[in-house]
């Protein structure tokens, strides 16, 4: 039984009360995250529900936000850019989530409260090098390569602890956790054998930085299996906003 909070309740030009499809699935994703969460024995509280929010129109954004939602992921910087302006009378945080072209870290370091997808020092030196001086640090999560894919953007695990220890020495940034794709599977069993490796290299990094607090990982195919392995941040879009268009843009 869905129980309709005030603040997923709209009104129409009419008065009457609708509940927006988004509000839906907002409430059915919370629902998700909070029984994954208890079967793991975990709170709910200490996993963020992060939007991915690409694609999307900012009046979907908006229509999230008023059901309480906070924390938005974008992938493509000028579509994240031009969300971000329309959207600056709300409290939002931004995560950026998407490829890192090293010419384009400025907006990023200016912008975004998150990034998710550093992969290589040069960007994470240029990042520190353009973040402002009043916002605090930039969380940056370093992401990892889990699947070992040859195609696929992100540091090999044998090469994360050198990033860390240079990546933690950059004034700028704070550097919070990991973040990985896996391969795509439907499979549960590779699911959990992915990010539970996610969770032992954090462990591992741990023992060095205590502060490494986060792992970002779960998509909407996948979030069940992320957060009984140790998610904190679980990056859901299609189960929010419904299916993308079939070729997302670039
Ligand atoms: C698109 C995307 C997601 C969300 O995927 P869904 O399957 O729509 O939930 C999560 N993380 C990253 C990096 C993405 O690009």
């Amino acid at each position: 039984m869905l129980v309709l909070a005030e603040s997923h309740v709209q009104s129409n030009r009419l008065g009457h009360k609708y509940m927006s499809r988004i509000a839906e699935n907002l409430i059915q994703v919370r629902q998700k995250l909070a029984l994954n969460a208890q079967s793991a024995q975990r709170a709910a509280s200490e996993i963020t529900l992060l939007a991915v929010s690409k694609t999307r129109p900012s009046k979907d954004l908006r229509d999230a936000y008023l059901c309480g939602q906070r924390d938005f992921g974008e992938n493509y910087l000028q579509e994240g850019l031009d969300k971000i302006a329309d959207l600056n009378d709300l409290d939002i945080c931004w995560h950026f989530i998407g490829p890192i072209q090293s010419n384009k870290t400025k907006p990023i370091a200016e912008h975004f409260t998150w990034v998710h997808t550093v992969d290589r020092f040069k960007v994470a030196q240029r990042l520190s090098n353009q973040r402002p001086d009043s916002p605090p640090p930039l969380n940056v999560c370093i992401q990892v390569n889990i699947s070992e894919e040859e195609s696929k953007s992100g540091c090999l695990p044998d090469a994360l602890a050198s990033l860390a220890a240079e990546i933690n020495q950059l004034p700028n940034l704070c550097l919070r956790g990991l973040m990985a794709i896996p391969k795509a599977t439907h499979d549960a069993h590779e699911q959990h054998v992915a990010f539970a490796k996610m969770k032992a290299l954090q462990l591992e990094l741990q023992a060095t930085y205590p502060q490494l607090d986060t792992l970002s990982m779960g998509m909407s195919g996948d979030m069940d299996a992320a957060i009984a392995e140790g998610a904190t941040i679980v990056r859901i879009g299609t189960a929010i906003f419904g299916q993308r268009p079939t070729q997302p843009k670039q």
